[in-house]
């Protein structure tokens, strides 16, 4: 049974027991990774404190049979212009709870703990309105969906491309299409979400294709997480 130090982000905590709790995090070395925190609902313990929804911290963790358990949190980022922020502390939620229902224990892509932190640092410092839509389909993409955008999912035709089907997994021209409309605008704005020029679309002001593309991110997000609840195989890996 090791000792081990991480660096997290807490995504929930569930009570357990009297004075426990185990809270859900996504860590850099080891994903998404659940540890019980003991004695943090006993007393008004800053440990306790530190291990709050969004907080960014530094921990010390012995390795557990089933659980592992916090022995130590350090506070590392407490993105306080987030919390006292209803519109943008909503986003952060929004943020945290879909990479907890979407990723599940065990996944330990690097890249998770990078694009939450990035998402997050990006909110403390501006209202961002694109974020949730733009972490939303990085999220799906770093799950291995990743959308075909350049070329009709039926037929191949490369323009006159006008909806969007979650189900076939990309855009339609005229001729094929079902699912959704997607105006041009806001194919352009996935585009540029999933082709590298994240930054730049971060740094835009809300719009209507903006809204668009968060509509189509939700339904994008609810399909896959339908589709992996049916797959055989799941009560195992959970
Ligand atoms: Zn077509």
């Amino acid at each position: 049974m090791g000792l081990y130090r991480e660096r997290g982000i807490v995504l929930r905590t569930i009570k357990l027991g009297e004075a426990d709790r185990i809270v859900a995090l996504v860590t850099e070395g080891h994903g998404k990774l659940r540890a019980v925190a003991k004695g943090v609902r006993r007393t008004k313990s800053r440990f306790g404190a530190r291990l709050e929804p969004l907080s960014h911290v530094a921990l010390l963790c012995y390795e557990g049979r089933s659980l592992d358990t916090i022995t130590q949190a350090e506070a590392l980022e407490h993105f306080r212009a987030v919390r006292e922020d209803l519109d943008r502390l909503s986003r952060a939620v929004c943020l945290l709870e879909s990479v907890d229902a979407v990723v599940q224990e065990g996944d330990d892509d690097p890249r998770l703990y990078q694009m939450l932190l990035g998402g997050l640092r990006t909110l403390a410092a501006g209202p961002a309105p694109l974020l949730a839509p733009a972490f939303s389909w990085k999220l799906l993409a770093q799950q291995g969906v990743s959308p075909a955008l350049d070329a009709c999912v039926r037929c191949g035709v490369g323009d006159d491309l006008v909806a969007f089907d979650v189900g076939e997994g990309g855009v339609l021209c005229r001729g094929c299409r079902r699912g959704t409309r997607i105006t041009p605008a806001a194919l352009s704005l996935l585009r540029r979400i999933l082709g590298g020029d994240l930054v730049g679309v971060l740094a835009e002001g809300p719009s209507p294709a903006g809204d668009e593309l968060e509509h189509l991110a939700n339904r994008a997000l609810e399909h896959h997480l339908e589709r992996r609840l049916r797959a055989p195989g799941i009560l195992d890996r959970t």
